[in-house]
């Protein structure tokens, strides 16, 4: 028998008469010390866990489709179509995150994610959804453009460097990079050229839609948590991209002549759904399938790891107009506040809004242009008014005033922004 002095924890190896209690059991000993801390650990880490599901709890709470879409109509003018889309893809990503945490013992049915793809216009408003999406989330959030991806070994980025953006985001906190959202831009240009797989190797086109598979789907990727090209030496941070949201947005310039013909097939079939002479043929682009993706070069596999397609509508007069002054964060308004801070009441004539639309119509920069053209006319009002001994209480920008501004602007330059 072993004398009682050779009695030690089994964990810490401390001696008998170094604690206060050793509990003894089948195999081994474990002193007061090692009870307590085990507790804490458990303890931090059952907290860590109750925090992250509460907080997945409550996005889901409050934030149902219904009040993900309100919000968005704050920030986004019009797109009510791809609002809904987009806000059930969201809800229903937090469902499965949520369902994951409570199902983790349990063998129960998982949900597939729910990727988007957004087809329209630059300057539609694909960015500003899922920018203002993540942000009601907060969450974080990196925009990506596919064009500067390259198959791994091709100069240029790797897929990877995806998230080294997103860990940016998150201050490299990997835990919430791990449940953020990616906005993956022009995905478009990686279309393959041809029809026909290519015999020779496509580094910029179908070779990066192939590599961006595992990462859509969910994987454990190795990511340089500087970007950059990968280094044998380079320490790796393990990114689980399994509850990263995905949403990838493409102006797919000229798929409406491939929705265009599939429809003029479809609808001389029997089984036409929509009929010749319901389509609405100034608007195709509300009719895209995956299949016209697939005709404009996407590969079924990416499409497949896509699942939730919509479109945003080419913006009109009246929408331009409305973006100029009604969202949150406003041109106008941003305008207004910048003057206020000077002490100065700002106002514009409605005639002048009017103008700034003509002028992002007729440059065709859409609302991506208004900004320039606001600057225009605003710059030399903004250089002036700080500096000036007595400021007026009032500063009207009359349509004379902008068209003034207008003319010795640089227009051509705008028409490049
Ligand atoms: P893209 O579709 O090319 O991603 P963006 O979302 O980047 O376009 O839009 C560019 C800018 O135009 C945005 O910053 C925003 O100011 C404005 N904009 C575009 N569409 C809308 C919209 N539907 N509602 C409000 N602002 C918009």
């Amino acid at each position: 028998m072993a004398k009682e002095t050779t009695i030690r924890c089994s964990l810490c190896n401390r001696d008998k008469k170094d604690v206060k209690i050793l509990i003894a059991g089948v195999n081994g000993h474990i002193c007061d010390n090692c009870v307590t801390q085990a507790y804490h650990l458990i303890a931090d880490e059952s907290v860590a866990n109750e925090n992250s599901k509460q907080q997945i709890q409550n996005s889901l709470n409050l934030l149902k489709p219904a009040a993900i879409k309100e919000k968005l109509d704050e920030y986004v003018i019009g797109q009510d179509d791809a609002k809904k889309v987009l806000a059930v893809a969201v809800y229903n990503h937090f469902k499965r995150i949520a369902h994951a945490l409570k199902s983790k013992e349990k063998e129960e049915i998982e949900i597939d994610k729910s990727n988007l793809i957004l087809v329209g216009e630059t300057g539609t408003g694909k960015t500003l959804l899922a920018r203002t999406i993540a942000k009601m989330l907060n969450v974080p959030f990196c925009i990506t453009d596919a064009t500067v991806l390259t198959e791994a070994g091709y100069v240029g980025e790797d897929v990877e460097s995806i998230l080294t953006r997103l860990l940016q985001a998150a201050d490299y906190n990997v835990e919430a990079a791990e449940k953020g959202i990616v906005f993956i831009d022009e995905i478009d240009k990686i279309a393959r050229k041809s029809d026909n797989p290519s015999i020779t190797r496509d580094v910029s086109g179908e070779g990066v839609q192939q590599a961006m598979l595992k990462l859509l789907e969910g994987t454990v990727v190795n990511v340089p948590p500087q970007g950059g090209r990968k280094h044998p030496d380079a320490k790796m941070i393990a990114v689980n991209t399994k509850n990263i949201l995905f949403i990838c947005g493409g102006a797919f310039d000229g798929i409406e002549k491939k929705i265009a013909q599939r429809l003029n097939t479809q609808a001389v079939g029997y089984s036409a759904s929509v009929s010749k002479e319901e389509i609405d043929k100034g608007n195709l682009l509300q009719y895209v399938s995956p299949q016209d993706l697939k005709s404009f070069g996407l590969i079924p596999e990416l499409i497949g790891r896509l699942p939730v397609l919509t479109y945003l509508k080419p913006l009109d007069r009246a929408a331009l107009r409305q973006i100029l002054t009604d969202p949150k964060n406003a041109l106008i308004k941003q305008y207004k506040h910048l003057f206020k801070m000077e002490g100065v009441k700002l106002e514009f004539e409605d005639e002048v809004l009017d103008l700034i639309v003509d002028k992002a119509i007729e440059f065709k920069l859409g609302a991506r242009g208004l900004r320039g053209i606001c600057e225009a006319i605003m710059t030399d009002i903004m250089f002036e008014i700080p500096s000036e001994e007595k400021a007026p209480k009032t500063f009207t920008v009359t349509f004379e005033y902008a068209m003034d501004k207008l003319k010795s602007a640089k227009l051509n330059q705008l028409k490049v922004a």
